[in-house]
């Protein structure tokens, strides 16, 4: 009785909070009130558990950590999956779960505070049936630009950091810019660099998103390099990433390992095989491995088959920046789901035995863009696409705005950051 009022009373909170004649103020703490309403529902239940992320889980694996089998883990997932990203997540943050008292294995409640801005919960109705309910926060968005000198005893990674940078961001600069430049030994002091970020941020201060758009470095070893960030249509297009001025695509290629250790049992080609002891072809390779043992994506891509075949049992395939994909099999579990993206060497899956198994192993294989399977070993980068016709005329539209970003916070009035560094920001709103 106690969720149905409470979901009555968010369905007339939300025709409440959408009536124009509010003020900000008004809506404001309308929005604060059903936060607490939902905070303070939460807060109270009387088995509730806090689901942390570990390092390279996602929330698939942070569910199990708190008792959820299998079927409860996928039906969170699957709710929240069209409005959560759920490829981001990061090392501890914090999940609260709410179990039910009289069945205490069925979790009830969940709740996840996404940034200081936006917050998801689902709660279960009288059917079983999860409902999500989102609060968001206003928040800013701007544009900054990022521009720093390095200094004795600093690199680029420690003064990104240093300047205020979050974390992720600082890799994405870093990765871009590491492919024109070796900081490790071309790197000096005096080198300049240029970040403009499209940053979002609560009340001015917390750092709630944000993307690239351009990164520069100009040192007395390397000749100014340039990276432009080009987006297409489908945020979820291989081909979003960062480019030179030319339409070369400034990624990190190298293939990764599934595995931490490899001892292949079995190879690509035509063999006799195991369980029908047929002249068959093997699309893959074997590596052994127990059961439970960690799979991580070879490189960056999108899961395009998180699921279960009778042949392959539990599987995953990524595509990658270059159209080749890469397939991994017999999983005890999957970590990840269809139309996810992934980073290379994140934790996608566990080694196991279903679908025609016999035994515990990883089959790995790689799939080419034209669809024919090719031998993994074979497959050492991951090629660099080079972006041509209308995907490059897209790119130089898209360079044109950036770079009118760009003069538009030159105009801005600069802000130093901190003492320790020699770092200014800039930054305009974004009015939309
Ligand atoms: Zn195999």
């Amino acid at each position: 009785m106690l969720l149905v009022a409470l979901l009555f009373s968010c369905k007339q909170e939300e025709t409440i909070e959408k009536q124009p004649d509010l003020t900000p103020e008004a809506q404001l703490a309308e929005i604060q009130r059903r936060i607490d309403s939902l905070e303070n529902f939460i807060s109270t239940y009387p088995i509730l558990k806090p689901a942390t992320v570990e390092p390279n889980f996602g929330l698939f694996q942070t569910l199990q950590g708190v008792g959820l089998d299998l079927k409860q883990s996928l039906k969170i997932i699957n709710t929240l999956a069209d409005t959560v990203e759920l490829g981001t997540l990061k090392a501890g943050q914090v999940f609260w779960v709410g179990f039910d008292p009289i069945d205490t294995s069925k979790a009830v409640l969940f709740r996840y505070a996404e940034n200081p801005a936006t917050f998801h919960f689902l709660i279960m109705d009288d059917r079983g049936e999860w409902i999500y309910e989102i609060v968001e926060r206003p928040v800013n968005i701007r544009y900054a630009m990022y521009e720093g000198v390095l200094q004795e005893g600093s690199n680029l990674y420690n003064t990104l950091r240093d300047i205020g940078i979050p974390q992720n961001m600082v890799g994405v600069v870093a990765g871009v810019l590491e492919c024109k430049v070796s900081f490790r030994t071309d790197a000096r002091v005096g080198d300049r660099f240029k970040v403009l970020l499209k940053e979002t941020r609560f009340q001015d201060s917390a750092w709630i998103g944000g993307k690239v758009l351009y990164a520069s470095y100009d040192g007395s070893r390397v000749k100014q390099s340039e990276a432009f960030l080009y987006e297409e249509a489908d945020p979820k297009s291989s081909f979003n990433a960062h480019y030179t001025e030319e339409g070369e695509a400034l990624v990190h290629s190298g293939l990764r390992y599934p595995l931490d250790r490899l001892h292949m049992t079995s190879g690509y080609g035509y063999r006799i095989h195991p369980i029908t002891g047929a002249r068959s072809f093997h699309s893959g390779v074997d590596y052994r491995g127990a059961v439970g043992t960690p799979v991580y994506a070879v490189a960056d891509g999108v899961v395009v088959q998180s699921s279960f075949g009778n042949e392959n049992g539990n599987f995953i395939a990524i595509k990658h920046s270059d159209n080749s994909q890469s397939w991994y099999l017999h999983l005890s579990q999957r970590g990840v789901s269809t139309g996810q993206k992934v980073r290379g060497r994140q934790i996608i899956g566990k080694v196991g035995n279903t679908g025609r198994s016999s035994g515990p192993h990883l089959h790995f294989s790689i799939k080419q863009p034209n669809g024919s399977w090719m031998n993994p070993l074979a497959k050492k980068m991951i090629a660099t696409p080079k972006l041509e016709g209308a995907k490059l005329s897209a790119l130089k539209e898209q360079m044109g705005a950036i770079r009118n970003i760009l003069t538009k916070t030159e105009n801005a009035e600069p802000r130093s950051i901190g003492d320790s560094v020699q770092a200014t920001v800039r930054w305009v709103e974004v009015l939309d």
